[in-house]
């Protein structure tokens, strides 16, 4: 991860809060043998205990032996919880501000202080919220960060404080900015306007509660409308860094993140399209490139024949706008969606779709029957599938068990195919996802267990990734159809030569 965020070229990392657990511990000591191009990790940690010398802290001796050059402390600076949560008077905490950074100063640190609560503390004590900054400054602090911890200031207020403070400070100051009201982007990009010199952020805004400034947001808004420079990498990383992140914390990537997310640049409705197919700035705030991120044009009930030439082009293949082919898949696409079809991320059904209308499918594989079993007895259940597929010549009929019907139904299929077709044992299922359908909204709304269903699957070989899509009242049924597909799709794709693509 922080290999990643340097390759972008964030100015500073915070590494970890070394005494908080050994793992963070052990980040520290990884870190002596890696050399970082741009950026500079911190140790984290907060101001010294109460009642006790800053040398004696454990938090601030194991940020000294993290071994590097910078330290972030976090300290209160709101009065209440000084004396409410704390405990301490609030003369101890200003002392406790002072001795925590001068010890690490002393031990050749740099120091970024964290106002904790600044907004708030500003609000209700404002003299003693200014003075524990004043304090930190004096002490020897690099940089004072100003903190909206509850993340409930709204951006007019958020200006007239940090206007406030930038006029009486001469110390660099930096934000930090919670997500609670929906504004962290917006405070933070306000406060660097204002004049403030560092913003602290999270990729994706991952963070407490409704999370942190999204630096996704932050970066590119800086770089690309503010003229500011904000990372020494290229800005083009930020969409691979974003993703890289929500594989590594398990998180499901948002596909409406401002622009790094998967829809930021998705064109759907029939005059969107031909428009910023015309002119791309029409329906495109900045250059889906600049930020490493991919304009979609997606396929839909209110898609036109521009769409369908276009998702064609991304496939490879070049459609006459006004050619028959064109027409009839644009009404095929139509007809699927009415009939409850998502097919704008489904590029594998597409692609099939578009073998038969262009008359390049070939009868590789045809499946003449199925059948699956699920059988219940004495407190087990076993699934079982049969299936009867013709490849070429050859009718191949396989049986497979599964962890449940429709793993078994997957592994027959496998099993069937894979003699004839050994590519698709790298084939990986890596999604699959089955959704209610309302076909006809309003007139005969089917739903719990009768209802129609929509089978989406996303597969990979490793490298390319594609998806297919099922519908039918059935979820085996759908599931064949979409498995299927998936399946066709990559054997076509591998198969079929260039030559025969073009058209
Ligand atoms: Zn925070």
């Amino acid at each position: 991860m922080t290999l990643k965020l340097d390759e972008l070229g964030v100015p500073f990392i915070e590494g970890g809060w070394p005494s908080s657990n050994p793992k963070d511990k052990e980040y520290f000591k990884a870190l002596r043998d890696v050399s970082l191009s741009y950026s500079k990790v911190t140790a984290f940690g907060s101001t010294r205990r109460k009642g006790i010398p800053a040398y004696k802290d454990e938090g601030l001796q194991s940020i000294v032996e993290s071994d590097v050059e910078w330290a972030t402390i976090f300290g209160k600076s709101w009065d209440l919880h000084v004396t409410h949560v704390l405990g301490a008077s609030l003369e101890e905490n200003l002392e406790m501000v002072a001795d925590s950074i001068e010890y690490l100063v002393g031990h050749g640190l740099n120091v970024i202080f964290d106002a904790e609560h600044f907004y708030d503390g500003f609000k209700a004590n404002k003299e003693y919220a200014l003075k524990v900054i004043k304090t930190a400054a004096e002490a020897g602090a690099s940089r004072v960060v100003l903190c909206d911890t509850n993340g409930g200031t709204l951006p007019w207020e958020f200006v007239e404080i940090t206007r406030e403070v930038l006029r009486m400070f001469v110390t660099p100051l930096g934000v930090h900015c919670h997500n609670d009201s929906g504004m962290a982007v917006a405070n933070s990009l306000l406060a660097v306007v204002e004049g403030v010199f560092q913003v602290q952020g999270t990729i994706n805004g991952i963070g407490e509660r409704c999370g942190n400034a999204d630096l996704c947001q932050v970066i590119p808004s800086l770089e690309l409308k503010m003229g500011v420079k904000s990372v020494s990498g290229p800005l083009k990383k930020i969409s691979e860094v974003s993703s890289y992140i929500y594989e590594l914390t398990n998180l499901k990537p948002n596909p409406y993140q401002p622009y790094v997310g998967k829809y930021a640049f998705a064109h759907k409705g029939g005059v969107h399209i031909d428009a910023v197919l015309k002119v791309e700035r029409s329906y495109e705030h900045v250059d889906p490139a600049s930020v490493g991120n991919m304009r979609i044009i997606a396929l839909s009930e209110v898609a036109g024949r521009t769409a369908i030439v276009a998702k064609a082009k991304e496939l490879g293949f070049e459609l006459d706008r006004n050619s028959e082919e064109t027409l009839r898949l644009l009404n095929r696409v139509k007809q699927l969606e009415s009939m409850g079809y998502q097919l704008e991320n489904a590029n594998g059904t597409f692609y099939i779709m578009l073998l038969e209308e262009l008359g390049l499918k070939m009868d590789w594989l045809k499946l003449i029957s199925w059948k699956t079993l699920v059988e219940g007895k004495n407190g087990e259940v076993v699934s079982e599938s049969t299936v009867r597929v013709k490849v070429g010549d050859r009718v191949f009929h396989e049986i497979s068990e599964g962890d449940g019907p429709v793993h078994a139904q997957d592994m027959a299929i496998r099993k069937a195919l894979v003699e004839s077709y050994p590519e698709i044992e790298k084939v990986r299922l890596i999604n699959y996802k089955v959704t209610t359908v309302d076909v006809h909204p309003g007139i005969d709304d089917k739903t719990g267990t009768g209802a129609t269903v929509r089978v989406f699957i996303e597969f990979s070989d490793g490298q390319e990734t594609w998806a297919t899509v099922g519908v039918s009242p059935n979820i085996l049924k759908a599931t064949k159809e979409a498995l299927l597909d998936g399946y066709s799709y990559y054997i076509h794709r591998t198969r079929l030569s260039h030559s025969q693509r073009r058209v």
